[in-house]
């Protein structure tokens, strides 16, 4: 707390800020936010649960808990998860004890989910500032061009998550930051930069966060 504040003002940055990093697959969310990870040792990244198995490279408890449709079905039945969606077939949830743990100390938390998981962590009401981020490759052709580098991907998934990336845009007006991922490097460094305002946002503290 400043000691030129008046009373009664604060800014976010002194409660945690939940960071939701959403757009369409292939716009690079994973890369940004492992770029922004890197340079920012106190933030903590929200790891989802998923139905979906492990890429190469992906490791359990760090990219995702990688759980079986039965474990799934039991967290949301005991409650544990604060939003999840089915996505080609495969299901993805947020558990609430990778929000709460950090945001307790003080800590923001970064969030990687599509574009309806931003909306319901939104809509959620948590005791914090919710800032949601759209994250876009530079146009259509460099979207595809990501979805089928990856290589992970069939002809059939390719095109179906282009047809969802189309439904996700729409949403775009939803989000309070666009961010286009042309650069790797820039991109981190805009997230970065709206992740500086968003803690010098000045916030009367008793109503809380806006
Ligand atoms: P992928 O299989 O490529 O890792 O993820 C597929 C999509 O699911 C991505 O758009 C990713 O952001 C989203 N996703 C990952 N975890 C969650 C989650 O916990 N909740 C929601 N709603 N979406 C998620």
């Amino acid at each position: 707390m400043n000691e030129f504040l008046p009373q009664g003002w604060g800014t976010q940055g002194a409660r945690g800020i939940v960071f939701v990093v959403a757009g369409p697959s292939g716009a690079g969310k994973s890369s940004v936010i492992e770029g922004v990870l890197a340079r920012n040792q106190g933030l903590h990244f929200s790891v989802s649960a998923t139905t979906r198995r492990p890429r190469p490279g992906e490791v359990h408890g760090r990219d995702y808990y990688f759980v079986s449709e039965n474990q799934f079905e039991e967290m949301i039945r005991r409650g544990e998860l604060l939003e999840w969606t089915t996505y080609q077939g495969l299901r993805y949830g947020t558990p609430k004890a990778e929000l709460q743990r950090p945001l307790r100390e003080q800590r923001d938390v970064l969030v990687n989910v599509e574009v309806q998981g931003a909306l319901a962590l939104k809509r959620a009401e948590l005791k914090h500032p919710v800032v949601l981020i759209f994250l876009v490759p530079p146009s259509w052709d460099s979207l595809l061009e990501r979805i089928q580098a990856r290589g992970t991907e069939s002809p059939r998934t390719v095109k179906e998550r282009l047809a969802i990336a189309q439904q996700e845009v729409q949403y775009i007006p939803e989000f309070q930051y666009l961010v286009v991922n042309d650069v790797l490097e820039e991109a981190v460094r805009r997230v970065e930069a709206i992740m500086l305002a968003e803690r010098a946002r000045l916030i009367p503290l008793e109503s809380g966060p806006s």
